[in-house]
């Protein structure tokens, strides 16, 4: 099968998610990076091709010149991807859009829900596929989760408890030059939330994709606790579900000695699941008559087989293999797998109002407070 033609803009030298990525895309089988606008400088943009392998003729110097240029070609890019800093997210993807490419976008979709209700109402109006790379709902297991809920193995849900904590901002990195900390505490670049934006929606995502049930009604704590900070970095939720579960969602950057203190409990009427990005592979399942296993990719009876590796299903790199693969398909015709299993606009949409809403109602102290 021919392979599909990425480019890609951010993701320059020293950053986190480019080569997840570039990676991501190789492992699936189905993508080639061939094009980049990995940074603003032009200098650093070839450096950051030949790290990559792209051409020093297809290392553009911004998304704009990246898309018209490869326009031009009769091989150039069908697909964007995008690894900036947030602001960056909207205009990339539009110009994708405009331009007839598909658009693999991470997350957050963009820095404000303005922006994302903007972005949904291009995609409607254009031909364009566009997926959020969530990347821990593309790990095996958590689909597997999501399936045993699906099935009613656990019974109606009745509570959620998530969790993402890190500790490397705990101090003002942002205002020592650490580039990496400097735009996600920038309300220009990273938009109206900090750490709930960076992390919270990964948390929000999971809860919501894992349960297959919306947060309908949310209390916000979203708090600044190192000095001179521009946005937040610890944010304390309580959920309500349509479903009628109730939820808490802890979400810090300033919680020492964490790095990726990522968990997801769902309790149900009759069983319970248990997960732990530091053994990702390895699900806990409480069975109605109340056994307990630990599920792994490899264990019997599992509804939901990916074909990866032994060792491979828990890194963030199996995540994204698997995304990329779920957006091939997408593109080969199976567009029903975006919004589903692959999370789409929507998810974006949705995000983003959890964290404009969260914000917002921290700082009036509204209490309970719909999620519309
Ligand atoms: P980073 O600071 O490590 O890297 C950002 C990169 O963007 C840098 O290489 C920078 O040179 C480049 N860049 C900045 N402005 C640019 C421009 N105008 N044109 C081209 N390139 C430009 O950031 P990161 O941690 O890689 O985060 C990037 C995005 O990925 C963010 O939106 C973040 O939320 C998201 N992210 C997702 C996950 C995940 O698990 N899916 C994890 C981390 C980050």
């Amino acid at each position: 099968m021919a392979k599909i033609r990425l480019g890609m803009v951010g993701g320059g030298i020293g950053s986190f998610i480019g080569p997840m990525h570039q990676l991501g895309a190789q492992l699936s089988g189905r993508f080639e990076l061939v094009a980049g606008a990995f940074s603003s400088d032009p200098e650093r943009a070839r450096d950051a091709g030949a790290n990559y392998g792209v051409a020093p003729d297809r290392c553009y110097a911004g998304h704009a010149e990246m898309i018209a240029a490869e326009k031009a070609r009769p091989d150039g890019i069908q697909v964007l991807a995008i690894a900036t800093p947030n602001h960056l997210h909207l205009p990339a993807a539009l110009a994708a859009i405009e331009a007839g490419l598909h658009v693999m976008s991470d997350k957050p979709a963009t820095a404000t829900l303005a922006e994302a209700e903007q972005l949904r109402d291009a995609l409607a109006a254009g031909t364009s596929l566009y997926a959020l790379t969530f990347t821990y709902s593309g790990f095996p297991i958590i689909r597997e989760a999501r399936a045993r809920i699906a099935a009613g193995m656990i019974g109606a849900v009745r509570k959620v408890v998530v969790t993402f904590n890190q500790g490397w901002l705990a101090n003002a990195l942002e205002q020592a030059g650490n580039p990496r900390a400097a735009w996600r505490m920038d309300p220009s670049r990273s938009g109206v939330g900090g750490c709930i934006s960076d992390i919270g929606t990964h948390a929000f995502h999971l809860a919501e994709y894992v349960t297959g049930d919306t947060v309908s009604e949310i209390v916000a704590d979203v708090r600044t606790h190192v000095p001179g900070r521009a946005l937040d970095d610890d944010a304390n939720i309580l959920m309500r579900f349509a479903g009628g579960a109730s939820g808490v969602l802890a979400s810090s950057q300033v919680a020492v000695g964490e790095r990726l203190g990522f968990t997801l409990q769902v309790f149900g009427e009759k069983g319970a699941l248990h997960w732990h990005a530091e053994a990702p592979e390895t699900l806990r399942f409480i069975a109605a008559d109340g056994a307990v296993s630990l599920l792994s990719p490899m264990s019997p009876g599992l509804l939901v087989r990916e074909p990866l590796p032994p060792g491979f299903g828990g890194s963030i790199l199996a995540g994204f293999a698997v995304q990329y693969r779920d957006f091939a398909k997408a593109i080969d015709g199976d567009a029903a797998l975006i919004g589903t299993v692959l999370p789409g606009i929507e998810d974006g949409v949705r995000t983003m109002r959890f964290v404009e809403t969260a914000v917002q109602a921290s700082a009036e102290r509204a209490g309970w407070t719909a999620l519309a």
